[in-house]
């Protein structure tokens, strides 16, 4: 993990998001770079903020020393609010239910003030609250926050197309977001706003309000197709363990998919699917091993894969690259992606796995 490449990418954001204050997105485990370290990084380079889905992933920031202004916005009905009160950690408020969970929580801890960022659902209808539910909840929030230990510190909401720039979904989130943050201040509320994540921060100045919420730009991918400055921060790397050589016609792997045109030296690399190589990838993954791109070849197996190197000196102990920022000839997360018919969040968060060894540089 390329530590210089995030602060590199948060210092590019922070600058992007002109006046705005920037909340680096740390959920999954820093989309599966590692939240702490990232987390640590991002704050150095500029960030103000840090979001997180759920209340554990945040109380683990705080565990690690971490004590910048942090979001939680997703927590099972049964969550008991406290520890993260306690912990300064604000919270998400979509519904009354949520609202009379985290004034409870405060009210046990006597004196301890929660700070509460209500979310609007302004059209991706997932997490949020319905427009013919938010002035009820903005009326209680209002009479919330005459008492003394309960902050309405956000009106907020999330886009559903913004890596689409131009989609017609971005400007009527907005306008229903403007209504929304108008109910409130008709109540006597100040909060701040939010709606931005890494696409709109990159595309959509007028959008970017008092926080944005950056994310899978943090990490050096592009949200948008522009050429944006930025450093995938993730390279996959493993070792080779093992040569052979290999006769004509012998076969490779489950299902002796590939068959040695020639006779060669095959070199085999111990990570498989259950360290985030996708099974689906076999017959497309590329390798850099040995300073040259190369195929792999056979199928994907749970924990080796095979590579093709001809009659190359390679040995057990030269490193293998998987994929990185592709400066070197090496595959992409986002090329992995885009074989797979995926996105390459899913890519790198599929890494988020015991069994893969994180290096920080
Ligand atoms: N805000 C919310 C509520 C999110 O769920 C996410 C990520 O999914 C983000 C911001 C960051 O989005 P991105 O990674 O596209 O910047």
């Amino acid at each position: 993990m390329d530590l210089d490449a995030v602060r590199h990418n948060v210092t590019m954001l922070a600058e992007r998001a002109g006046d705005a204050e920037l909340m680096v997105v740390v959920k999954a485990d820093g989309y599966g770079h590692g939240a702490v370290q990232i987390a640590k990084a991002a704050l150095e380079a500029g960030a103000s903020w840090l979001g997180v889905c759920s209340l554990a992933e945040g109380l683990r920031l705080r565990a690690a020393g971490i004590r910048a202004p942090m979001l939680s916005w997703l927590d099972v009905p049964e969550t008991d609010f406290a520890p993260a009160v306690a912990a300064g950690i604000d919270i998400s408020v979509s519904s009354l239910r949520e609202l009379r969970a985290v004034r409870a929580a405060s009210d046990d801890l006597g004196g301890v003030g929660a700070h509460v960022h209500l979310k609007i659902d302004t059209g991706l209808s997932r997490n949020g609250c319905p427009s013919a539910d938010w002035p009820d909840l903005v009326r209680a929030a209002a009479a919330a926050e005459a008492g003394p230990h309960f902050h309405v510190r956000a009106v907020w909401s999330h886009l559903a197309c913004a890596d689409e720039p131009g989609h017609p979904s971005i400007d009527q989130q907005a306008e229903r977001f403007a209504a929304a943050y108008s109910v409130a201040t008709e109540a006597g509320l100040r909060p701040m706003r939010h709606l931005a994540n890494s696409a709109a921060t990159l595309t959509r100045a007028d959008l970017r309000f008092d926080l944005v919420r950056a994310g899978i730009a943090v990490y050096g991918l592009n949200p948008v197709p522009q050429h944006e400055d930025l450093i995938p921060a993730m390279t996959f790397a493993s070792t080779v363990v093992l040569t052979k050589r290999v006769a004509a016609g012998e076969s490779v792997s489950y299902g002796h998919t590939w068959t040695a045109p020639r006779d060669t030296t095959l070199a085999l690399v111990p990570v498989g699917y259950a360290d985030g190589v996708p099974r689906g990838l076999s017959g497309h993954l590329r390798v850099l091993l040995g300073g040259r791109s190369r195929p792999v070849v056979g199928r994907v197996c749970m924990d080796q894969l095979v590579v093709d190197c001809g009659d190359d000196p390679i040995a057990a102990g030269d490193r293998v690259v998987l994929f990185g920022t592709g400066k070197e000839g090496e595959q992409t997360a986002t090329e992995w992606a885009d074989q797979l018919g995926t996105i390459d969040y899913e890519i790198v968060t599929g890494m988020c796995r015991p069994r893969v060894a994180r290096r920080y540089l």
